[in-house]
């Protein structure tokens, strides 16, 4: 049985006080207790999240890392191993704007996720076709090389210890968020390219579904067999509206 999942990245947003403001709004909130929470500050905000959250039962995790773990001369990268220093459990590889925007290629994020697991973080492999490649009829090869890119660099065991998180371009940020179907069709292609692999680890590994997902369309989507759960932009900045989230995942 896996454990559902709900994660929270702010992307770029957020101040000292908003920060303060927000984790105030999620330390207040009634969390199912079956459903692993975390959430992705920037990094400059980190250690201020981990402090304030101290006690809580909500996970922190970073937005990106540097390609190699450790500590060295990369002036303006941050590692995996300051970040798990820092109080990091996770740490997102791949997300859809640092693909498109920072253009970080498929080599690059094996590098990142590696560097990830050497330093003890979990990463949540974040992977999904843009529009044009969706229309294309292209999603389930996209997304295949973009999984199979890890899977054959680094062996199917590298997902015992990582999260999935299918996450359609079109639909981050834009208030299109993909059917349930959809987004299942996917997710159990997913687990059938593991599967190939290593049926355990097909069976064991957390796949959550991210793009325009709010309290509204969470039911539905977490409903699906092979959604584990969610990776949450826009939303997670709103307390009450991230707990809505998450008690749809714990339902
Ligand atoms: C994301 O940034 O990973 C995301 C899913 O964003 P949004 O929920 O705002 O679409």
């Amino acid at each position: 049985m896996r454990r559902p999942m709900v994660a929270g990245n702010w992307k770029m947003h957020g101040t000292r006080a908003s920060v303060a403001e927000l984790i105030e709004g999620l330390a207040n909130l009634a969390l199912p207790g079956g459903v692993d929470v975390a959430v992705f500050p920037p990094s400059l905000h980190v250690s201020l999240v981990v402090d304030c959250l101290e006690g809580q039962l909500i996970s922190v995790g970073a937005q990106n890392c540097a390609h190699q773990a450790g500590q060295g001369a990369l002036t303006g990268e941050v590692s995996s191993t300051q970040l798990a220093d820092a109080g990091c459990k996770f740490v997102l590889v791949g997300h859809s704007e640092r693909r498109q925007v920072m253009g970080e290629s498929n080599e690059v994020l094996n590098r990142k996720f590696e560097a990830a697991q050497a330093a003890g973080l979990i990463p949540i492999l974040c992977i999904g076709e843009t529009l044009e490649e969706r229309e294309a009829g292209k999603t389930l090869e996209v997304v295949g090389q973009q999984l199979g890119s890890i899977i054959e660099e680094l062996g199917v065991g590298a997902f015992v210890n990582a999260v999935i998180a299918y996450e359609p371009v079109w639909a981050i940020g834009t208030g299109l968020t993909a059917s349930p179907e959809q987004a299942q069709e996917v997710h159990a292609a997913i687990r059938a390219q593991l599967r190939q692999e290593n049926s355990e680890v097909a069976q064991g590994v957390r796949l959550l579904y991210g793009g325009s997902v709010k309290a509204a369309n969470a039911v539905e989507l977490f409903g699906m067999p092979d959604i584990d759960g969610g990776l949450i932009g826009g939303a997670s900045l709103n307390a009450d509206e991230f707990g809505a989230i998450i008690r749809a995942a714990g339902n």
